[in-house]
């Protein structure tokens, strides 16, 4: 039976493709089990090679290990997110701590780590290019961190330590989705809906039903402080009930998260003086292109007064709005409050850039946008040409697979594109890399990106809002960092970069989504092809800038309150009764202290940092955002969409991967230090109304 699971051969399809019509559920436990035990040998052949180590029997044999365990996992992890079942999500509990103990065996093996570390003493002597040598310095830092340098007892603790943390993370995450649900909020009168659409009213009643509330309506919470309907509800009442509901989740009752807060802060300040880093921030940073605290809290406090004062600005015209309102309606005047901001921004809104969606829709066609809008600028940009595959395997019907060729006609690459959102796919838009581009390998990459676009029916056309639009150019920013990747080593290829350079190329690329000469090439009338009319084209583009000194701040301070959690030492820990108090003194220091723009999550359901990767890293996403509003200003000051500039991009930051310290890429590129104005530009924060 082993001899037909169809990930223990390489895939004898074109770029390695993964045979998706010949892989069955059934295939990826064996697959997995026999990936893991493929490179626990040959990790022990290369750790107890009697030959003194080299760079090729250690490092170089090093990446050329667990290749069956690539295959699987790479399939595995990209459709459990976007094509799953039931059967997948047990795998994937049940392969979950497999892994992490697996990856431990190889960081923790001392017979490895001490080979690596010999070569990584005299690697001044090796003679090695210069792509090798970041080779060696990120591989002995990888164990380092993972605390390969510690002794016996030291490493004990560790696997301790990394053992009660994970186990607090499935707690948080546990209680968050468990809050949540239990905050939803009930409404007994169809009349406190006012505002709401018939078909919202009929979600809300059909979820009120599920829950044996018939004759009541459910509003369910969504992630983050702010709740979108807040911009719809006219019952004042009522939008305050809701907020109310979703800052308190979690910070009582049986989902109370503020004890896996303060146990987790302080296991994690523990485990950072284990490997010797004052907190956990120093710790993260060290591996991130921002190196320090000091370099973020200097970025996000540079953006922070100028974000709150645009926001205060807006502040002052919503006041306007609800005085006026008030004296048209004899009612008592009220001071805007955090739950009235959504509802009196759309308006807002709506007063200075007055469109519907509907109107927009007809110029922006899934496949025009596609081949018209972002293959066009991929081909302006960086002379690529894209033509569709039909006779490739995918893993649904929707999916299309395009080669990808360059100026010359070199194949370079597979793009899959899986744009239509289904039951069984996540939420939001990801790109994956199926198979990573590698010299050593003589690999060309096989890239995917995933959208949730609602699927039109049968023989309807797909058109896309403006936001739908940029995302497609996001996703396409990162399919376009893998595929034009070109390294020597997989370690270094592609997206192994930073989190906070990881956002860098799709931020960047969704700039030409609003470049006039991209713009008006795609946005055309899917039935007639005319061009939208310039003052629609104007009033999109000018909305894009609207509500961003809401956006900016409540993101900033979310920011800002990761870092204060992750700056503390394990004696500064607070009790589990103080954590509500140091969020508050923590927020009041970032100098974002204004109750009507609440942090974008408070501390009780901040997954992203206290159940995700983001863990003093939730800075990054602006950290990249600052360097791709750069790149932007320097593309029109160099002469906008031409091949001369995307070739310079690419050859200095694209194609690199992580073959030099990002921060320099970086650099090299734009010939000094990251600038934080044409970010402030792009979000429309310096303008005045
Ligand atoms: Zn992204």
């Amino acid at each position: 039976m082993m001899t037909e699971n169809p990930f223990l051969k390489e895939s004898p399809l074109p770029y390695q493709l993964p045979p998706f019509d010949r892989i069955k559920d059934s295939d990826y436990r064996p697959a997995f089990e026999a990936g893991m035990g493929e490179q626990l040998r040959e990790v022990a052949a290369i750790a107890h090679n009697p030959k003194a180590a080299d760079f090729e029997n250690t490092l170089v044999a090093l990446e050329c290990s667990g290749q069956l365990l690539q295959r699987v996992s790479t399939v595995f992890s990209s459709l459990n997110q976007c094509n799953t079942n039931d059967e997948m999500q047990k795998i994937e509990t049940e392969m979950a701590p497999k892994l992490a103990a697996h990856r431990d065996a190889i960081l923790l093996d001392p017979a490895l780590y001490a080979r690596i570390d010999s070569l990584y003493r005299r690697r001044e002597s090796l003679k090695l290019d210069a792509e090798s040598m970041q080779l060696i310095d990120r591989c002995h830092t990888q164990f380092v961190r993972a605390g390969a340098n510690l002794p016996e007892a030291a490493k004990e603790q560790l696997r301790s330590l990394n053992g009660q943390i994970s186990s607090l993370i499935t707690q948080f995450k546990q209680n968050v989705l468990k809050a949540t649900k239990a905050s939803a909020v009930v409404v007994n009168s169809a009349d406190e809906l006012r505002g709401l659409s018939k078909v919202q009213k009929g979600a809300a009643a059909k979820a009120a039903e599920a829950r044996d509330l018939k004759g009541k309506w459910l509003i369910t919470l969504q992630n983050t402080t702010n709740q979108p309907l807040l911009a719809q509800l006219k019952n004042r009442e009522l939008r305050e009930r809701l907020f109310r509901a979703s800052i308190e989740r979690g910070s009582s009752g049986d989902a109370d998260n503020t004890t896996v807060i303060a146990q987790l802060v302080k296991l994690r300040a523990e485990r950072a003086a284990l490997l010797g880093y004052p907190n956990h921030a120093s710790y993260h940073l060290a591996d991130e292109s921002a190196q320090t605290s000091q370099a973020v809290h200097k970025m996000l406090s540079d953006i922070a007064p100028i974000a709150l004062a645009r926001a205060k600005a807006d502040a002052a015209e919503m006041q306007k709005l609800i005085d006026s309102d008030a004296a048209a309606s004899g009612t008592k005047r009220f001071t805007l409050q955090p739950w009235d901001w959504p509802y009196y921004a759309e308006q807002l809104r709506r007063a200075r850039y007055d469109f519907d969606q509907s109107q927009v829709a007809p110029y922006f066609e899934l496949n025009r946008v596609l081949h018209d809008g972002v293959f066009y600028a991929a081909h302006e940009l960086y002379g690529l040409t894209f033509k569709e595959r039909m006779d490739l395997p995918v893993y649904h019907s929707d999916v299309r697979v395009f080669e990808v060729f360059d100026a010359d006609g070199t194949p370079i690459a597979l793009f899959l594109g899986d744009y239509f959102a289904r039951d069984n796919k996540a939420g939001g838009g990801w790109m994956n890399n199926y198979v990573k581009q590698s010299q050593l390998f003589k690999l060309k990459p096989v890239v995917a990106n995933h959208l949730n676009i609602p699927k039109p029916q049968a023989g309807q056309p797909a058109l896309l809002t403006f936001e739908e639009v940029t995302m497609l150019f996001h996703e396409f920013g990162h399919a376009i960092h893998g595929m034009l990747s070109n390294v020597r080593y997989p370690r270094l290829s592609g997206l192994a970069v930073p989190l906070d350079f990881l956002e860098y190329p799709s931020q960047n690329n969704e700039m030409w989504a609003r470049e006039p000469a991209v713009l008006r090439h795609f946005a055309r009338h899917y039935e007639t092809g005319e061009p939208m009319p310039q003052a629609l084209l104007d009033k999109v583009l000018a909305g894009q800038k609207f509500g961003q000194g809401y956006a900016t701040t409540e993101y900033v301070a979310a920011a800002m309150l990761d870092q204060s959690w992750h700056q503390i030492s394990v004696a500064q820990a607070p009790a589990a009764k103080e954590v509500a108090a140091f969020e508050a003194a923590a927020v009041h220091k970032s100098g974002l202290d204004y109750p009507a723009v609440p942090p974008r999550y408070r501390s009780t359901y901040f997954s992203h940092i206290f159940a995700n990767a983001y863990s003093s890293g939730y800075y990054a996403y602006l950290w990249s955002e600052v360097l791709a509003r750069d790149t932007g200003e320097w593309f029109h000051l160099h002469g906008g969409l031409t091949r001369a500039n995307g070739d310079i991009l690419r050859a200095k930051v694209l194609s690199r991967g992580r073959s030099a310290d990002p921060d320099k890429l970086f650099r090299d590129f734009y010939g000094h230090a990251p600038d934080i104005r044409p970010l402030l530009e792009y979000r429309g924060l310096t303008e005045t109304h």
